[in-house]
């Protein structure tokens, strides 16, 4: 039976969510194939993830646990990855666009010696062949390029995150695990972990319900901080275009587009952004977006679903105070 496989990102315990959508869109493709969806986890006890990997959809789950996996290391994930896959035979293997992902799949890619799409953007069974029509952007954002890999298998792509939703938990939903063997050791590994020291302050766009965007209208680095009070008063987050992080208003872990991160929250504000290709690539999925803008003809009032043609700041302002009206008055 054909296999679609989804590479579970883990790192300290924690799988990382866009693994889950991985497996949401992984089903999609094994039943078109009428195959299945399995999860590949590698790590050192990490054999209460299972639970995790079914409850989102995975039939199977390819378990390798080892102690020199016990942090993420290029080479002994590598040749993991590649000997289940050369022993199982994945039609399809899907990792996350993430830092790791991109670097693992490189590595996994070429080992098999088989062919990879980086930052894929959209998945589908060409009804033909087979094959996967894996889409991406190209010449930046302004064609989108579809790549199929007919001859090698496994078909691998990283898929950014925030692409494809979450799909529905599911509790109570358990499939097979196959824990497999694999000799690693310590010295072939090349690297140590001497010591971790986290961001001190992660700003968590992509996974934001509210993101409040500011570009190049907004003028200068004082309108951010009129963004951040709204972003508050919401819970949101903000979020910049790549002109307002150019100009050093905003840090680059904010820019939203094709360069940036992808962000799916349930309002996105754009401020002064003209809504270039680029930055809506990391936009179109938010389920209402907001635009303020002075251009009646700017191209962000195509997709936005509440358009107002008027100054950033007048409006952001009076949302502010509307809010705190509100709140004082509840
Ligand atoms: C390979 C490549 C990758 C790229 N990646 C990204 C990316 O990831 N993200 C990204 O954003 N861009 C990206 N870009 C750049 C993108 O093409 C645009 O240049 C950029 O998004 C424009 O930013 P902006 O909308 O802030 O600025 P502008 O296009 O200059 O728009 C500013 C807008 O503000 C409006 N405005 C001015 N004053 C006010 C006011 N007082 N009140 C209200 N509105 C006002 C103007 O009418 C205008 O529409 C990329 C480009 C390339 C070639």
């Amino acid at each position: 039976m054909k296999e679609v496989w989804v590479y579970i990102e883990q790192e300290e315990g924690r799988i990382h969510p866009v693994s889950f959508e991985l497996l949401g869109v992984a089903k999609r493709l094994a039943q078109e194939l009428s195959g299945r969806v399995a999860g590949v986890l590698l790590g050192h006890l990490v054999d209460d993830l299972r639970g995790e990997v079914f409850a989102y959809g995975a039939e199977r789950l390819y378990l390798v646990d080892h102690e020199v996996l016990a942090y993420y290391r290029h080479i002994p994930y590598a040749k993991a990855l590649a000997e289940l896959a050369r022993k199982y035979r994945p039609e399809i293997l899907l990792l996350g666009a993430t830092p790791l992902g991109r670097d693992l799949a490189g590595g996994v890619a070429t080992l098999l010696e088989t062919g990879l799409t980086a930052d894929v953007t959209e998945l589908a069974i060409d009804k033909e062949t087979g094959h996967l029509l894996m889409t991406r952007p190209a010449y930046g954002g302004n064609i989108m390029a579809t790549i199929i890999c007919p001859n090698h298998r496994p078909q691998m792509a990283t898929v950014r995150p925030r692409i494809f939703p979450i799909p529905e938990r599911a509790e109570a939903r358990s499939g097979e695990v196959i824990k497999e063997e694999i000799s690693l050791t310590e010295e072939e590994a090349k690297v140590k972990r001497v010591g971790f020291i986290p961001k001190e302050k992660t700003v968590n766009l992509e996974y934001a319900e509210v993101v409040v965007s500011g570009g190049k209208g907004l003028g200068g680095k004082e309108g951010f901080a009129k963004l951040r009070e709204l972003a508050n008063l919401l819970k949101g987050e903000v979020g910049a275009s790549r002109l307002a992080v150019e100009a050093g208003w905003i840090s680059y872990e904010h820019q939203v587009g094709q360069t940036g991160k992808t962000v799916r929250p349930k309002v996105y504000f754009a401020f002064g952004i003209s809504g270039a290709i680029q930055h809506r690539a990391g936009m179109q999925n938010a389920d209402f977006v907001i635009a303020v803008n002075l251009d009646p003809e700017a191209p962000i009032f195509q997709i936005a679903d509440l358009g107002l043609i008027g100054d950033w700041k007048t409006v952001c302002e009076a949302l502010i105070e509307a809010i705190k009206q509100e709140r004082k008055a509840s």
